[in-house]
Parts: C-alpha cells; sequence; structure tokens
C-alpha cells in the first residue's frame, strides 16, 4: 500500500516546498529595495526551483524593439562572459525570448537543436553550451515587457507543468521589481527636473517684483528686465529640451528615415550660429570633403545635433577663439568634427559628460544652461546607429565628433 502512495505524497511535498520557497522569495524581495539584488533572489530560485543550470531575464528595449539581458546567473554569466553577455542584442525574430514577448506564452524546448527559433550567438560568445529552454514572459498591466528564461534541466529531464508554473510565478515577481525600479527612477527624475526648474523661476518672480518696487531707478529697472528675459529664456529652453529628452526616453519620438545631405546641414548650421560667432569674436571654419555625405535619418534632428555641438562650441569657447566642423569620409562612415579653442573639460568629467543634467563644475559661472544638450545629442546620434565621441584638453580645446553610417 505504502509503495502506491508514496510517490504522490513526495510530489505532494515537493509541491509543498516548492511554494515555500517562492513565498520566501517574496518575503526577502521586501527586504532590499535593490533591483540587482531583487533580480538575483528570483533567478537563484528560478533555476533552484526548476532545478536548472543557468537562468536570463531580458527586457525589451522600446527604442529598438530588441531583447536585451538585464541579468544573467550560471556559467556563462561569470565574470568577463557576464560582461560580453551584457552586449548581446537578441533579436525579435529569431530567438526563442523574443517569440514568448511576441506571443505571450510560455516556451517549453527541451532540444534546442531541433528548435530553428534557437539564436546561438549567446552561446558563441560564452561558450556556454545551452540544450534545453524554459521561457515565460514578463507581464506588467498586460503588458509584456520581457521574458524570464532557465537553461538545462538537470540530468536533460523534460520541463514539467510544474516547472511552467513556478516560473510564471516568480516572472510576476521580476516584473513587479523591475516597475517598482523604474517607478522610483521616474520619480527621482521627476524631483529632479522640478529643481532645476525652480532656479529660473526664482530669479523670475523675485525680479519681476523688485520691477515695482518705488523708489528704484531706471537703469536697474533695465537690467532688472534684461534678467528676466534672459531667465525666461532659458525656462523656456528648459522645458523644450526636457520635453524632448522624454520623448527620446520613453521611446515616443519617431525619427524620420529619409535621405540627408550632411554637407547642406553642416553649412546651414553654420549659417545659424554665425550671428552668435560673431557676437563673441569666434571664427568659423568649416572642412568638407568631395565626396557624398548622405546619410539616412531625420534632418532636423540632426541639425539639432549639430547646432548644439556648435553652440556649446562658442559658448564655452574664449573671445576671439576659433570653431571647426571638419568633415570627413571614411569606409562608410561619416565622422563630424566640431572642435573649439575653448576652456577644454577636465578628465574627470568626461565620463560624465552624457549624463543628463550634468554641467561640468565651474560652468554655471560662465554660462547658464540646462545640461541637457549632450545628453540629448548622444541618444539622437545614438538612434541613428552612429556614435558621438569627445577628446578634450584642459585650457586647449575641445572636440566633439559625430561618427554616422553613410547611406549604402
Ligand atoms: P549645457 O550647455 O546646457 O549646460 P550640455 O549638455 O550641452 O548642457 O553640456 C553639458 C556640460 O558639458 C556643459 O555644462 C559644459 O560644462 C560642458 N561642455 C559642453 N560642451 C563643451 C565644450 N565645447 N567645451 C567645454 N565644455 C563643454
Amino acid at each position: 500500500m505504502e509503495s502506491e502512495y508514496s510517490p504522490i505524497i513526495r510530489l505532494q511535498a515537493q509541491k509543498i516546498a516548492s511554494l515555500m520557497r517562492v513565498l520566501e522569495v517574496t518575503r526577502q524581495l521586501n527586504e532590499t529595495l535593490n533591483l540587482e539584488n531583487q533580480l538575483k533572489l528570483i533567478q537563484d530560485a528560478s533555476t533552484q526551483l526548476t532545478e536548472t543550470e543557468a537562468g536570463s531575464i531580458f527586457l525589451r528595449d522600446a527604442k529598438t524593439d530588441e531583447l536585451f539581458f538585464l541579468s544573467a546567473t550560471g556559467a556563462a554569466a561569470e565574470g568577463e562572459k557576464g560582461e560580453r553577455l551584457k552586449k548581446i542584442l537578441v533579436p525579435m525574430e529569431g530567438s526563442i525570448a523574443g517569440w514568448v514577448v511576441q506571443n505571450g506564452k510560455p516556451a517549453v524546448v527541451n532540444d534546442v537543436r531541433h528548435d530553428k527559433r534557437h539564436f546561438n550567438q549567446a552561446d558563441a560568445e560564452t561558450e556556454f553550451q545551452t540544450r534545453s529552454i524554459l521561457a515565460v514572459p514578463l507581464v506588467r498591466r498586460g503588458k509584456i515587457i520581457g521574458a524570464l528564461e532557465v537553461l538545462n534541466k538537470k540530468g536533460d529531464h523534460p520541463f514539467t507543468d510544474e516547472d511552467i508554473e513556478i516560473l510564471t510565478t516568480l516572472a510576476a515577481q521580476a516584473a513587479v521589481s523591475i516597475e517598482n525600479a523604474r517607478l522610483f527612477e521616474q520619480s527621482d527624475l521627476i524631483s529632479e527636473v522640478v529643481h532645476e526648474l525652480r532656479t529660473p523661476m526664482t530669479s523670475i518672480i523675485g525680479y519681476a517684483k523688485m520691477l515695482n518696487m518705488p523708489g528704484i531707478p531706471d537703469e536697474s529697472k533695465a537690467k532688472f528686465a534684461e534678467t528676466i528675459y534672459r531667465e525666461a529664456s532659458r525656462l523656456g529652453k528648459m522645458v523644450n529640451d526636457f520635453l524632448e529628452w522624454a520623448r527620446l526616453e520613453s521611446g515616443r519620438l519617431r525619427l524620420e528615415e529619409k535621405p540627408v545631405d550632411m554637407r547642406q546641414v553642416i553649412q546651414d548650421t553654420a549659417a545659424i550660429i554665425a550671428p552668435q560667432a560673431f557676437e563673441h569674436n569666434i571664427t568659423v571654419g568649416q572642412e568638407l570633403p568631395d565626396a557624398p555625405m548622405i546619410v539616412i535619418g531625420d534632418e532636423a534632428r540632426l541639425k539639432q545635433v549639430l547646432l548644439n555641438l556648435t553652440s556649446n562650441g562658442i559658448k564655452y569657447n574664449k573671445e576671439n577663439g576659433r570653431l571647426d566642423l571638419i568633415a570627413q569620409v571614411d569606409n562608410g562612415q561619416l565622422s563630424i568634427a566640431v572642435r573649439d579653442t575653448g576652456l577644454g573639460i577636465p578628465p574627470e568629467s568626461l565620463n560624465k559628460l552624457f549624463q543628463r543634467f550634468y554641467r561640468v563644475p565651474g560652468t554655471e559661472h560662465i554660462v547658464r544652461g540646462t545640461g541637457l544638450g549632450l545628453n540629448i545629442s548622444k541618444s539622437l546620434v545614438e538612434a541613428h546607429g552612429g556614435k558621438l565621441e569627445v577628446e578634450s584638453t584642459v585650457g586647449e580645446g575641445t572636440t566633439f565628433t559625430v561618427i554616422l553610417p553613410l547611406a549604402q
């Protein structure tokens, strides 16, 4: 009798143990706010409970509609291999994770060799051998934001319904953790923006009030009016920059994809900044090759990038300085260097330069700005499949280089 029942009882006992482990993970998740730690807890539980060798969490990139590794565990994720893994973009078509995200259903693949969807670049880069995969979608408020995957069931057993159930429960937890981290980041961002907007607002309100006070000499009034105008303009620019930035971040910005003659864009940019350069006694030069400079993209946004870089090249220049726009065509790529003879940027600031709201310490005394321009420019260039690089020597000048793929 006993031998007939024991497998069922054993199964029940296992199920209870699994559920308790899931509950334990849920409890532990409440103890840490750090997303990385939370994901590690979820992944450790996933591989342990499904008896697998490795696991990955993929998130969907709203801009490119590709998947990237948010976190991974197991042999393929250790040390330097983990770094390589994080750089891999997994296509939506031609990967099991992509299939799960597109179909909103789990995928059970007991032998990847017989599944055409399997994407094998990750294995190639990490020398990991994937044999089997169980993947479930990460769903948040009805939206599929990514996938949770476990690899290689130990003993090469097939995945069970219980494995799917456990992984689905843990995926729901992972989705909550990811969403919370995002909300936290957004609330941080909003307070940062409000703080930034408050500075010009305070001075506008202050000076506007003083304009009406009795006994203020006319020349002071003229100065107050000028400050109000300047600060209000800055506020306007900040609002525009911020909206543009928010559109880019949320993936709502739709870029045009048309042939753009960058020779024309460079010449237009030079013409637009000429008055600003003249005002500061800065000579603007151009060196353009004879070769065609056509890229596929959004003309207005590409012009916006060059305008931002050139206007910085004037703002942060010295009196009587130079600003040069130097284009080169090489190996299917176009590079446009914007070189100034200005203040330069200290080495310790170079890696922070593209962060939102970052301004080199001391800049505020020279000229008012938002610290968003470079962040936006970098995103725009990258959205065109390009790169934005910077080189600088303090006291000598700075060169920003936009590198874009040329149209075929
Ligand atoms: P903003 O100019 O509005 O402050 P940006 O994002 O365009 O914002 O630039 C960020 C910071 O980078 C600036 O505050 C300035 O400190 C530094 N920077 C940008 N371009 C240059 C340049 N050509 N030379 C020196 N410093 C620069």
